[in-house]
């Protein structure tokens, strides 16, 4: 059950071959099988399973919509009604959220199942899910590895088959790495697709939500249910959504893969290189044209995030000073220090970190030097795109230079961690939409993912481009050994 596809297990539903609440009680068992995956911060198991039999019930029916009655995990950052929604950190640990995000109650209204909230990184600030309050996530494929972050609780469920898809958020690149790393598919749409109403807020310039799922045919099936205006959301466009899953199966023959030489260069690993190299082949043989494209600015992409995200979410962390939600310290003499105090404690060391970066860089001394400049570079960095994309039709390349690294391994080495993200972050800077796909696995034993850049809502050439690859390959279908059965 736990490695069907969402079409699959959406027929079985629909035929009643499969009921929601047996589908639900398989996943909530999986869950509680594996815990030492660290992949959950909330199950409520008797929520779900009384959604469940409602879904059971529509069903009955005959009216379902195309999800009702999957059971789905949701990233611990979408305000989740009735339920904590702590964002990975302690000073949201006894939130329990009065409202729905968007993008949970358009799901709950296909009466889709919540099957829990996933560990992530705290304020989805990391690579490793190791900042997370609630400890960190280990990797189905090697338990000694990072899934990745920070959605590295959505990418080690769908990775073990602890839930057949899952919800994050890529901010610069927390949808796609963790996918990665994990061996699943992790899209993230183009700025504005999907409402970010109800996500805690990080760098509100760059954040997205998307799927993490088992192929891209499930993550159109997700996206359908998910995209479209928002008027909660001022970033949101009001553009059409399109059928995402009409134009999986098109041709691509003649289509034009850009090849960045930025993408291929020091600091890729040879092995990753090489399965990326192989999928590349791929879609040569199935007649689509590679050609190299100039990204010249790609090196400055992890400085620039590196100012705008913290001074974006310096300011948005201000709203947690312990006065209307949240951690409140225990002792305090006077109200600055009752500020002070919940804060010192109530958020952890990279959160601080970046507060700092952010506060320094938008201090009135320093705001040109550092915010306006990196703005003007964020121009430059999306005008490359905008010329790449005047040559050919998708940008390819590794998702990360390296597979998953070790737990603890670069926990005490910001910049080591920050340049994970070296080839996704420049999608978030240019607001592009982005996939990450299982490719192949390294000499370890390790996944590897294809990441294809498109341009701007253009995510059905994306996905095109990605399902090609998972008709004529099975790397999206390998589970992790040991979640095989
Ligand atoms: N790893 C990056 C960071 O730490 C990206 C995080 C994200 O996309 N939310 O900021």
């Amino acid at each position: 059950m736990h490695t069907k596809s969402l079409t699959e297990l959406s027929i079985d539903l629909i035929q009643q071959k499969l009921s929601s609440t047996e589908l639900t009680q398989h996943f909530l068992e999986r869950i509680d099988l594996h815990r030492q995956l660290n992949a959950f911060i909330t199950v409520d198991a008797e929520r779900a399973l009384d959604q469940a039999r409602a879904a059971d019930r529509r069903l009955g029916r005959g009216t379902p919509a195309p999800l009702t009655g999957i059971p789905i995990a949701h990233k611990d950052i979408f305000c989740t009604e009735g339920m904590l929604t702590s964002c990975g950190s302690r000073i949201l640990s006894n939130f329990v959220s009065p409202y729905n995000a968007t993008m949970i109650e358009k799901l709950r209204q296909q009466d889709t199942v919540i099957l829990g909230k996933t560990n992530m990184d705290e304020f989805a600030m990391g690579s490793s899910n190791e900042t997370s309050y609630y400890g960190p996530v280990a990797n189905p494929w090697d338990e000694s590895r990072v899934p990745g972050g920070s959605s590295g609780g959505s990418a080690a469920a769908v990775s073990a088959g602890l839930a057949p898809a899952a919800t994050g958020t890529d901010t610069g690149g927390s949808i796609r790495q963790p996918a990665s790393f994990c061996g699943v598919t992790g899209f993230k749409p183009s700025y504005g697709r999907v409402s970010r109403y109800g996500m805690v807020a990080f760098a509100s310039s760059l954040d997205q939500a998307g799927p993490l799922t088992r192929s891209a045919q499930d993550a159109a099936l997700l996206l359908q249910a998910t995209a479209g205006f928002d008027p909660r959301d001022s970033t949101s466009v009001d553009r059409e959504t399109p059928d995402y899953t009409a134009t999986l199966t098109a041709d691509i023959s003649g289509l034009k893969i850009g090849l960045p030489k930025q993408y291929f260069g020091q600091g890729l690993d040879g092995q990753v290189e090489l399965v990326v190299r192989e999928a590349l082949a791929h879609y040569e043989a199935l007649g689509a044209r590679l050609m190299d494209v100039d990204l010249p600015n790609s090196a400055l992409c992890v400085p620039c995030y590196y100012v705008l995200a913290p001074s974006e979410a310096s300011s948005n962390l201000s709203r947690f000073d312990g006065v209307r939600y949240g951690y409140r310290t225990q002792q305090y003499d006077d109200l600055t220090q009752m500020y002070a105090k919940t804060r010192a404690e109530g958020f952890g060391a990279e959160v601080k970190r970046r507060i700092m970066i952010g506060t320094y860089a938008l201090s009135a001394g320093y705001y040109d030097a550092y915010y306006l400049k990196a703005q003007k570079l964020r121009r430059l960095i999306a005008d490359d795109f905008r010329r790449a994309f005047e040559q050919c039709d998708v940008i390819m390349g590794p998702t990360t230079p390296t597979t998953a690294f070790t737990l603890g391994e670069k926990t005490d080495d910001p910049i080591a961690m920050y340049l994970n993200d070296i080839y996704t972050i420049s999608a978030n800077l240019a607001g592009l939409p982005a996939i990450s796909i299982p490719a192949g696995l390294s000499g370890d034993g390790m996944p590897v993912g294809l990441h294809i850049i498109g341009r701007y809502f253009d995510e059905p050439q994306i996905l095109n481009f990605a399902h090609r690859l998972q008709m004529g390959t099975d790397w999206h279908r390998r589970s992790p050994p040991g979640y095989t059965s």
